[in-house]
């Protein structure tokens, strides 16, 4: 068969391992294995959501309500906003498809930094559109705006905090970027995946959909996978001037997420303990993994998420540490194809996380 010819060109997203596969190759009980992997809420969902998640069982015959009419509802109240400047995907990943497929084509190019999160460039390579990274991962000005002068792309990626590094942009540096770009040409897209634990940690990376909606040329992203819980329902969402979101309306198909997806963020929306809970956990088992590594003697890259970063010197194998890591059921994220010998951790529960320490801490010795 021969398909499009921008796909020679696409490596297939590599998600993280599931658990049911290290039960399968290495005989580990489900119970014994530790997925760290994908940044998954490690307290789970909210009880409230799982007891509507529940109760919508007898309604999956029926089409979820295609307006969406109450999840934006509550994410118009909670971010002080309108319907009209919301688009509903499933996972914010639909809405970056929504994106590249109104935006790009063969003559267009994109703008990143040098490690960030993988589907960008892949939503753009699919529309043939070429890709261009600054030097570094963090998101420097002036590397991007040397960049940008050089070859004027469509869509410039600003992924605050950054996924798989977990740094963030400060406001400020963000919407300097956004207001060096020519809003007639340029889209940017300030995608806040794990926004709520950066506003949580320092104000001064806290960004809004409401700080951006001043600005035609820019897109905020968000979800519900992370903070909320809701990974497994695939739900996300983008934030604009609602001449943006009905272009990118004319790419979604009807019924994008399920009525079990919808019902679930709707109240997940509703249940902020539930992500203040999240946040406080993390945020108290997050300092025993900068502790591990400063008393094993590697460095890590301060985190805004909910995962952390281990850099490791050359004396450490990023990529035979995650494998013997597997083999004993601890799934963890190698960074060796982002070319960096680096692991991401997702920071799990407290028994979760003593588990990791105690493999880790033979696997290296
Ligand atoms: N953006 C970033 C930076 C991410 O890390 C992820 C999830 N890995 C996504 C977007 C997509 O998340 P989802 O589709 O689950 O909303």
């Amino acid at each position: 068969m021969r398909f499009n010819k921008v796909l020679d060109n696409i490596k297939t997203y590599e998600a993280g391992k599931p658990i049911e596969l290290v039960v399968r190759e290495f005989g580990i009980t489900p119970e014994d294995v530790v997925k760290l992997a994908s940044n998954e809420n490690p307290i789970g969902t909210s009880p409230a959501v799982a007891e509507v998640i529940r109760k919508h069982a007898d309604k999956a015959h029926l089409y979820p309500d295609d307006s969406m009419f109450e999840l934006k509802e509550a994410l118009s109240k909670k971010f002080a906003i309108e319907d009209e400047n919301i688009i509903i995907g499933a996972g914010s990943d639909q809405v970056l498809e929504f994106i590249s497929r109104a935006l790009l084509n063969e003559n267009e190019s994109v703008l990143m930094s040098a490690v960030t999160f993988a589907m960008y460039e892949i939503y753009a390579k699919q529309m043939g559109a070429k890709i261009y990274r600054t030097a570094s991962w963090e998101h420097k000005y002036d590397e991007f705006m040397e960049a940008y002068q050089m070859y004027l792309p469509r869509i410039v990626y600003i992924c605050t905090p950054n996924n798989p590094t977990g740094d963030a942009t400060s406001k400020e540096e963000v919407l300097r970027i956004i207001e060096a770009v020519d809003p007639t040409q340029t889209l940017v897209v300030v995608d806040g995946a794990y926004m709520e634990y950066a506003a949580a940690k320092d104000e001064k990376y806290a960004i809004t959909p409401k700080d951006l909606l001043g600005y035609e040329h820019v897109i905020y992203l968000g979800t519900f996978s992370k903070a909320y819980g809701l990974g497994g329902m695939r739900v996300g969402y983008g934030i604009a001037q609602s001449q943006l979101i009905k272009a990118l309306y004319k790419m979604r198909p009807p019924f994008n997420i399920t009525t079990l997806s919808l019902a679930a963020a709707i109240e997940a929306a509703k249940d902020e303990t539930f992500v203040e809970k999240s946040i406080a956990l993390h945020q108290e088992q997050i300092k025993r993994y900068e502790s591990f590594a400063k008393e094993n003697g590697f460095e890590y890259i301060d985190s805004y998420t909910n995962f952390i970063t281990y850099l490791f010197p050359d004396e450490m194998d990023s990529t035979a540490i995650s494998d013997a890591l597997l083999k004993r059921g601890v799934i963890i994220r190698n960074l060796a194809s982002y070319g960096m010998n680096a692991v991401r951790i997702t920071v799990g529960t407290a028994k979760q996380n003593d588990i990791f320490f105690r493999h880790f801490a033979e696997v290296i010795a």
